[in-house]
């Protein structure tokens, strides 16, 4: 198997080209290397190749690796997953960024913990309307963002989405398209969506944020 520096170089290569596709310069894309369920090592790993942000989904596996890591300068840890109003803590101690904020308790409790360093946030939206339970209704959005932007210690930078995959690309790109269409609608210009499966249509879609978990650590357990 390769190297995850290997890999990551594969997967920047891979985020470089479909920017040239989009017409869009590479520092207009995060790539956030997903490491939930695999060991710091690894990203140590991909530290020591130049990687800086870093998604992580369950709120005590980031407190314990954010712990271990301590030493690594300049590493920004973004919570991905969703969140329990009681694990709010360990996200509001280490987490420079929260891309799954689909609930006002939740926001209004990372509104308390970080009135001293507002916490960068995206608001999860549900958009293909299917089975799954987070993100909000588009029509929730409106009343949602006037609620949260109403709170210090938040910053919201925009929405995040995460579809489930599909092998039809119209499909994935029509979900790409409808969250940037939210977003513009909603004065927002970050976009959080993009996973290893579909990760470049994300970024000929608008993506500003990809999250990329599989490509650059390999499969999880
Ligand atoms: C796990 C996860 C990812 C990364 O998925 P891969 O398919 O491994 O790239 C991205 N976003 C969220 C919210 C995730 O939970």
């Amino acid at each position: 198997m390769s190297s995850v520096a290997e890999q990551l170089a594969e997967v920047r290569a891979r985020v470089a080209a479909a920017c040239a596709r989009a017409s869009r310069s590479p520092e207009s894309v995060t790539l956030l290397a997903v490491s939930k369920l695999k060991p710091a090592q690894l990203i140590r790993e991909a530290y020591a190749a130049g990687q800086r942000d870093f998604g992580e989904n369950y709120a005590q596996e980031l407190r314990d690796k954010a712990a271990e890591l301590e030493d690594l300068e300049g590493l920004r840890w973004h919570a991905i997953g969703p969140l329990q109003t009681n694990k709010v803590k360990y996200v509001a101690r280490v987490a420079q960024a929260f891309h799954a904020l689909d609930r006002l308790e939740v926001a209004q409790e990372l509104s308390r913990r970080r009135q001293e360093s507002p916490i960068t946030c995206y608001v999860e939206v549900n958009v293909g309307a299917e089975t799954t339970k987070s993100g909000l209704a588009p029509e929730a959005l409106g009343p949602f963002l006037e609620a949260v932007r109403a709170l210090p210690g938040l910053r919201v930078e925009g929405l995040m989405a995460l579809p489930p995959p599909t092998e039809d690309e119209q499909v994935a790109r029509a979900g790409f398209r409808t969250l940037r269409e939210l977003a513009r609608r909603h004065g927002l210009s970050g976009l959080s969506m993009g996973t290893t499966h579909d990760f470049e249509l994300a970024i000929e879609e608008g993506a500003t944020v990809v999250r990329v978990g599989t490509a650059i650590f390999g499969e999880r357990p």
